[in-house]
């Protein structure tokens, strides 16, 4: 073997990363491999926030909120299909998970609202910069000063195991240096998921067949295929998101932070047609059911000065602008007078406090304050919901549900956390909170053998 580690880690987004600081500080020798060249995965390119609840962010703006308010929203976004025991450890310690990442030198003081959620639990940094950035960023930070053992360009091929079924260590291919393998006492799968590979996802859910996706280029399963290899059991692998607001001809997500800070859907006869801030998959139908199945996300300056991250779709000159509505509507060739009165009435129900039409739960403010922006947006294939089964302590499970020991996996890889639908801003939650206790739970495993 090449090499010898307590804890091989796999998978360098924020649940991989989480995992190998964690363990290396509950006193693990660490390895993390990587199949790309660069780090963060999905991870860092989550925009929308970090859910958590009865965190000291929240505390500091006044949001009163309950891990019962945070289980009950993340069951209800997940049909109640989730695995309760999984979204117990998601809510419990999704404040302790903040703590954490402030520890590490994290900004994530802003508070805002995303789909689902019953209060402001979305945690981001400061001015609304990118979260999943910035968390990688931290945890690569804290990675390197630690030392840890971090290989790009080296995919895990298999687990191997000794004659009684633990984990032994981890058969690797680095793209230059080819087949070698790693011992180790225990493994942390945290590869992600499979949005990217369309032949996968259309083979589970035939409706996405064809459909973009907001994934990067390495959420293909393959770890998903070397985990089952290992033995473990997959649980809920037709339940795939589609994001409801890609930009049509940006390719890139528009955050749902741009709802939650007031934009609002307007579809081709210049008419708001859905709740914005009901869950993804409903945003999504919703969508697919208007003309041209997609819609224009409308709002103004006081929404754009709201949030850093806007700047960026401007920059990419997919935000068609006007001074009036009347004119917006012109250049993106809706009814005039119908998007002002949807805009007008719309603002009335803002003063109201009330959504008489959807029933809109967070009305942050009226779109008057010229310029008004449009950015056309459809559904593309953003979270699979399903994969490795996993326990409370984060080991993946085998078909007879008993753990496979040193097995270990967390994020986006693994399924139940999210039942049929996951919310927004609970993924950086989830790979955060399930990071840390595989790679604690992992330190504790390789520390006992
Ligand atoms: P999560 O959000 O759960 O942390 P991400 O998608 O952010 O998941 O990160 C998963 C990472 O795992 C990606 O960077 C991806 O390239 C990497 N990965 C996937 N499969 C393998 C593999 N077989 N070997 C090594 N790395 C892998």
């Amino acid at each position: 073997a090449a090499g010898q580690v307590d804890v091989l880690v796999i998978g360098s987004g924020g649940a991989g990363f989480s995992a190998a600081v964690a363990a290396f500080d509950a006193g693990a020798k660490v390895m993390l491999v990587e199949k790309e060249p660069v780090i963060g995965g999905n991870a860092k390119l989550a925009a929308g926030g970090m859910n958590a609840a009865v965190t000291k962010p929240q505390a500091a703006k006044g949001i009163k909120d309950s891990l019962e308010s945070m289980k009950s929203d993340t069951m209800k976004g997940g049909r109640n299909l989730n695995d309760t025991a999984l979204v117990d450890v998601l809510v419990n310690n999704s404040s302790s998970s903040i703590d954490w990442l402030t520890g590490l030198g994290a900004d994530l003081n802003d508070v805002g609202r995303m789909g689902g959620a019953s209060v402001n639990r979305s945690h981001r940094p400061t001015g609304g910069a990118g979260v999943g950035a910035h968390v990688i960023q931290v945890l690569y930070d804290n990675s390197v000063k630690r030392d840890i053992d971090l290989r790009l360009n080296t995919r895990a091929v298999e687990v191997l195991k000794d004659d009684k079924g633990a984990v032994k260590g981890l058969l690797v291919k680095g793209q230059y240096t080819g087949y070698y393998w790693v011992k180790a006492d225990a493994v942390v799968i945290a590869t992600g998921g499979f949005g990217r590979n369309n032949p996968r996802v259309a083979e589970l859910d035939p409706k996405l067949k064809g459909f973009i996706a907001t994934n990067h280029a390495g959420a293909t399963g393959d770890g998903l295929d070397v985990a089952a290899e290992a033995g473990a059991e997959m649980v809920d692998l037709e339940y795939i998101q589609a994001h409801p607001t890609l930009s049509i001809k940006g390719g890139v997500m528009v955050t749902e932070a741009v709802r939650g800070n007031g934009a609002i859907l307007i579809n081709r006869e210049g008419k708001r047609f859905v709740n914005e801030l009901t869950t993804r998959d409903k945003a999504a139908a919703a969508i697919l059911q208007q003309k041209g199945k997609t819609a224009f996300l409308v709002f103004d300056d006081s929404v754009r000065k709201s949030l850093k991250k806007i700047e960026k779709y401007i920059k990419l000159g997919v935000v068609p602008s006007a001074s009036s509505l009347n004119e917006l509507a012109k250049i993106i060739e809706v009814d005039g007078a119908n998007l002002t009165a949807s805009v007008q009435r719309y603002n009335q129900n803002v003063a109201a406090g009330k959504d008489q039409d959807f029933e809109r739960q967070n009305l942050p403010t009226e779109l008057n304050q010229g310029n008004f922006y449009a950015i056309e947006v459809g559904p593309g294939v953003h979270h699979t919901m399903g994969g490795i089964k996993i326990d409370p302590a984060a080991e993946a499970l085998n078909a007879k549900g008993k753990a496979i020991p040193g097995l270990f996996a967390a994020g986006e890889a693994t399924g139940g956390v999210h039942g049929a639908n996951r919310l927004g801003g609970n993924a950086i939650s989830d790979i955060v909170t399930f990071g840390r206790l595989a790679g604690e739970n992992a330190a504790k495993y390789s520390s006992k053998r």
